[in-house]
C-alpha cells in the first residue's frame, strides 16, 4: 500500500457534562481528525485533540506541522514499513507528540487493514473487551456525589475523582466520595499537578488513616518534580501512578529507575503514538511496573486505537482509563470499537473498523475554523 495523501477535518462532540480539572475546564470534544489514503484505495483514521497545557499541541499547530514537515515524508511510501516510518515521523522534529500521534494512529491502521486482522492482532494480542474507569471532574463536594451517583447508575465501578484545586477541600471530598459510594465502586485519584510533594503526603495519610483505601493516585505534583513523586512514594501505602512526568520512553526508564512511582499512565498523545507507546509498555514490563492507557479528552478515533493496544498488552496494560467517548453526547464513528457505558467492545474487522465518520467538517486551506 502505497500513501497517496493526507487529508485533515474537524470533528466536534458535545459533552454530557462540562470536564473540570485542576488545568481547564471544557463542554465538548473537539478532535482534528487526519485521514491517510493509498493508491489501492484506502483510508486510515487517525485524530488527535488540542491539550496546549498537557502537550503544547493545539488543532493548528498539529495541521501546520503535518503540512509542513510530517506528511510530506509519509508521500509515495509503503505502509508495509511501518516501524521505518514512524522513526521517521518521531525524529523529523521534537515536541508535537499529538500530531505524531494522529498520523501514527492512521499509519497502524492502514497497515492492519492490509494484513487483513484488527489492529490489537496484528500487534498480537487477543483481549477484545475491555472495562474503562469513568471521570468525576473537580467540583463543589454536592455535585461531587451526584456525578458519582449518575456513574454508578450507567454501571462504571471504578471512579476516577479530579482534584488538586484546594488541599483541603480536596481531602473533602475524596472522604466524601468514599463514604458516599463505599464498596460499589474503587476510587482512583487525578491530582493533575495540583499538591506539592509534602501537601500530598498530608494529604494521603488524613486519607488513608480513615481506612480509605486508594486504587491508585495520578501525578499528585508538577510533571518534573521526580524527586517529589519519589519522596511521596517513600511515604504512603497508596500507589502512586506517574502521567504528565511520563511522555517518552526515556522519562519512563528514568522514573523507573528512581523508583518515584508504581504505575505509568501511556497515552497515545503524550508517547508521539502507537510505537513508542508499545516501547513504553515494554519498558515497564522489565520492570514489574503495570501500566494504564489513558486518553485526554478525546473522541473515539485515537481512543479506539489506544483500546487497541490494550487488547494486544493485555498483560502490561492491566488498568484502563478511556472515558473519553463515553463523556460525548454521542460517537460519530460508525464501524469501529464500540463503546457503551463501561464497556469497550474491538472490532474483529480489519484496522480500527472505521465504516463511515459522521459531521466531518472540512478545513480549506489546512486552517482551524
Ligand atoms: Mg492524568
Amino acid at each position: 500500500m502505497i500513501i497517496k495523501s493526507v487529508r485533515f477535518a474537524r470533528l466536534s462532540v458535545p459533552l454530557h457534562t462540562p470536564f473540570k480539572t485542576a488545568l481547564r475546564t471544557v463542554s465538548s470534544i473537539e478532535d482534528l481528525v487526519v485521514m491517510i489514503d493509498t493508491e489501492c484505495g484506502k483510508t486510515g483514521y487517525g485524530s488527535a485533540p488540542s491539550t496546549p497545557v498537557i502537550t503544547g499541541d493545539t488543532h493548528q499547530s498539529m495541521l501546520s506541522i503535518i503540512n509542513s514537515v510530517l506528511a510530506p515524508l509519509l508521500l509515495g511510501k509503503s505502509v508495509s514499513n511501518i516501524n521505518e516510518l514512524c522513526n521517521h515521523l518521531a525524529g523529523a522534529v521534537v515536541a508535537n507528540s499529538s500530531a505524531k500521534a494522529a498520523l501514527e494512529i492512521a499509519l497502524y491502521d492502514l497497515w492492519s487493514q492490509g494484513l487483513g486482522v484488527p489492529l490489537y492482532q496484528a500487534l498480537g494480542g487477543e483481549r477484545c473487551e475491555l472495562k474503562t474507569d469513568v471521570t468525576i471532574s473537580v467540583d463543589a463536594i454536592d455535585k461531587m456525589l451526584s456525578d458519582c451517583d449518575i456513574a454508578l447508575d450507567k454501571g462504571f465501578d471504578v471512579l476516577k475523582i479530579k482534584i488538586g484545586n484546594d488541599l483541603e477541600h480536596d481531602i473533602k471530598r475524596v472522604q466524601a466520595i468514599a463514604a458516599h459510594v463505599g464498596s460499589k465502586a474503587a476510587l482512583r485519584l487525578d491530582v493533575n499537578q495540583g499538591w506539592d510533594a509534602k501537601q500530598t503526603v498530608r494529604a494521603l495519610r488524613a486519607i488513608e488513616s480513615e481506612g480509605i483505601v486508594l486504587e491508585l493516585v495520578e501525578q499528585p505534583v508538577k510533571a518534573q518534580d521526580i524527586d517529589g513523586l519519589h519522596y511521596i512514594s517513600e511515604r504512603v501505602q497508596s500507589k502512586i501512578m506517574a502521567d504528565e512526568s511520563a511522555f517518552s520512553p526515556k522519562q519512563v526508564v528514568t522514573l523507573l529507575e528512581r523508583g518515584a512511582v508504581d504505575i505509568i499512565n501511556i497515552k497515545l498523545m503524550k508517547s508521539g503514538g502507537l510505537s513508542r507507546a508499545i516501547r513504553i509498555a515494554d519498558i515497564a514490563a522489565t520492570y514489574d511496573c503495570p501500566c494504564m492507557i489513558g486518553c485526554m479528552l478525546e473522541g473515539s478515533i485515537a481512543v479506539s486505537a489506544a483500546a487497541h493496544l490494550a487488547g494486544a498488552k493485555a498483560q502490561q496494560i492491566s488498568l484502563i482509563d478511556l472515558d473519553g467517548p463515553a463523556l460525548g453526547q454521542f460517537d460519530p464513528v460508525q464501524g469501529g470499537t464500540k463503546f457503551n457505558g463501561p464497556a469497550i467492545s474491538l472490532n474483529n474487522t480489519p484496522g480500527l473498523g472505521i465504516t463511515h465518520i459522521n459531521g466531518l467538517i472540512d478545513l480549506p486551506n489546512g486552517v482551524w475554523q
